[in-house]
């Protein structure tokens, strides 16, 4: 049945994790982000190609408590870490490293029992003040957890709230970063997608990429490609219906769209409750047997409307891509007024997966 799917390409993560890689200082490895089912990639084939990268993220337990359950042996850090003594225990349970953001989880860990073994990031709020130690909270946290024998701190990290737009902000984080690890030999990380490929850091030991992996640029003004990335993901769907339409009548809910024109509309068969954002505006274009046409009216919850005109020979059954694959997922979110984020992350469940693993 001709139904959506997202096709997801394997081969470009492992691309993608190169290219960021070499963009990093030397030593430095890359920390596979991939919370939200790896945005919607999919968080266990996507570790299971990455041979480069041995550590990944994911933002609650459950995901890495699924991840252990699936067999995944690399590590796991959990970035929200755990907020009491049975989310301790389950992080203790699976091996999974938690992050230490504030002093009422620091208290939790009094409560460890003496042949636990626990890894820990510590994280520090260098400036974009949501979580992490307040830099006169740190050293206390510090020597607390050193002085527990079942704890082991495996490094010191701190996000970027600007780094994709505002280079003063970012420069003041990183002072603040480097001034509070420069005289410790811990491991470090500061940036994610948008410092590693500005070049914020000076030392780390880590950068932590989730967007630019999966082949997307995070600035507003640069597609993938001008950051030699490769998308890795394309949403398809296929013309449910090819129908006249006359010239002043309404299409969709709420007849915000009105053709100017006799014209011919593809209804295809993909919508809202898919993930299609419902904020696409008129004009946003999807690609049908390569030629770009524009959505008209209403995106609805299975169906959008698409002006393929009076020349076009698209049929029922047409195979139509709704981002990625020649039309950028940075150019679609724009469409809409969301960000590439909410794009990937947003695909539903009722959408397959498919997977392909090498590169055209
Ligand atoms: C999501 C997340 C990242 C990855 O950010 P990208 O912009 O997708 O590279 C890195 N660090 C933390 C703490 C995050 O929550």
């Amino acid at each position: 049945m001709a139904e959506p799917y997202l096709l997801i390409n394997l081969a470009s993560i492992r691309h993608n994790a190169e290219l960021l890689k070499s963009k990093a200082n030397n030593n430095c490895e890359l920390i596979g982000v991939i919370k939200a089912d790896a945005y919607g990639h999919g968080a266990l084939e996507v570790c299971q190609v990455t041979d480069s990268i041995n550590i990944f993220a994911v933002a609650r337990l459950s995901e890495g408590v699924a991840l252990k359950l699936a067999g995944v042996e690399k590590s796991i850090l959990i970035f929200s870490g755990v907020n009491t003594h049975d989310d301790l225990m389950t992080a203790i349970k699976f091996g999974l490293i938690v992050t230490i953001h504030s002093e009422s989880q620091i208290e939790l860990l009094q409560e460890l029992p003496s042949e636990s073994n626990l890894h820990c990031w510590v994280k520090f709020d260098s400036g974009m003040h949501r979580l992490g130690l307040h830099s006169d909270e740190l050293d206390r946290a510090l020597s607390i957890l050193s002085s527990l024998h079942n704890v082991k701190i495996d490094g010191i990290f701190s996000h970027y709230s600007s780094a994709d737009n505002d280079l003063e902000r970012s420069r003041l984080q990183l002072n603040n970063f480097d001034d509070l690890v420069c005289n410790r030999t811990i491991n470090t990380s500061i940036t994610n997608s948008a410092g590693l490929l500005q070049g914020y850091f000076r030392e780390q030991s880590y950068a932590r990429v989730g967007l630019s992996l999966y082949g997307i640029s995070p600035f507003s003004n640069k597609n993938s490609s001008d950051l030699g990335l490769i998308t890795s993901q394309s949403l398809i769907a296929f013309v449910t219906s090819v129908r006249r339409h006359k010239k002043g009548e309404p299409v969709g809910y709420d007849g915000v769209w009105v053709s100017d024109r006799d014209t011919n509309l593809a209804v295809v068969g993909i919508g809202y409750a898919d993930g299609y954002p419902r904020s696409a505006k008129s004009g946003t274009p999807v690609l049908i047997n390569g030629v770009e046409y524009p959505l008209v009216g209403r995106v609805s919850m299975d169906l959008v409307s698409i002006d393929v005109g009076n020349d076009s020979d698209v049929k029922v059954g047409d195979k139509v891509t709704l981002w990625g694959g020649g039309l950028p997922v940075e150019h679609i979110a724009k469409c809409a007024d969301v960000i590439p984020y909410e794009l990937l992350t947003g695909v539903s469940k009722r959408v397959r997966r498919y997977y392909s693993d090498n590169l055209k």
